[in-house]
């Protein structure tokens, strides 16, 4: 318990940097310089002001200075990175496998809020998924029976990267180019039951939530509905609780 709460801190306290990445980065921004500083009033942010989840909580989610209100977007994605850490301790044993799955589902994060404010899917984000699912699968393999061989890992970037390009082409233009790259890179990382559980959850959850947003008029017909997010949720889901879900799945809609 100790330690899924160690996590817990480290994830909200890698989701503040993740905010600066999420907001700087698509805008061709440092990440470094300048230092964080109040974006209404510019007064530099203080160590006081940049406590993860707490300086929010305590300051009303205000500007200490200047009183502007900030968004809780950066409040959420503190929580939702501290959740993911824990949620990966559950499954994975303190060391390098446990990392590759921090960063992992750092970059999730990072392409499902960049996506959601820009609809692109930034290419260095894939690749250090793609070198950090190496690791993974490197060290994964070292530490553990359960591991993907690598005839799985092959289907599964040729079914779930195939899967979308194959999509991609006959829509011509209803799904992105960055979707189809994520999906090969996701393919490698969850092996082909993982990617085709990402996928099968990505579609069911982008849809319902994309009638529910034309149906309540927040979105028009022809608006951008970015996929990366569902993707990212998909793949979260079922790195950790793939297995679970297949054998729920069976269990109550096939009856077997
Ligand atoms: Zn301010």
């Amino acid at each position: 318990m100790f330690l899924l709460a160690t996590y817990f801190v480290l994830g909200a306290i890698i989701g503040s940097f993740l905010n600066v990445c999420i907001y700087r980065l698509p805008l061709e921004m440092s990440i470094v310089s300048p230092p964080s500083h109040c974006d209404s009033c510019g007064h530099r942010l203080g160590i006081l002001d940049m406590v993860p989840i707490l300086s929010y909580i305590f300051l009303g989610g205000k500007c200490r200075y200047c009183h502007t209100h900030y968004s809780a977007r950066s409040l959420l994605v503190e929580v939702l990175t501290g959740l993911l850490f824990a949620t990966a301790g559950i499954f994975y044993l303190p060391g390098l496998p446990l990392l590759t799955v921090f960063v992992f589902f750092s970059c999730l994060i990072i392409i499902t809020f960049i996506d959601f404010d820009h609809q692109i899917i930034l290419d260095k984000f894939l690749l250090i998924m793609l070198v950090d699912g190496i690791l993974f699968h490197f060290t994964y393999t070292k530490h553990s029976a359960l591991a993907n061989p690598y005839w799985d890992i092959l289907w599964g970037i040729g079914v779930g990267g195939g899967l979308m390009l194959l999509i991609y082409l006959l829509s011509r233009g209803g799904m992105g180019e960055g979707d189809v790259k994520l999906s090969f890179v996701l393919g490698f990382w969850l092996g082909l039951k993982g990617v085709i559980v990402c996928l099968f959850l990505a579609f069911v959850l982008g849809g319902v939530v994309g009638v529910l947003l034309l149906a309540s008029g927040i979105k028009k017909r022809k608006d951008p509905i970015p996929f990366g997010p569902y993707l990212c949720i998909g793949a979260y889901l079922s790195l950790l609780f793939g297995p679970y879900l297949i054998y729920y799945y069976w269990h109550f809609f096939a009856g077997v």
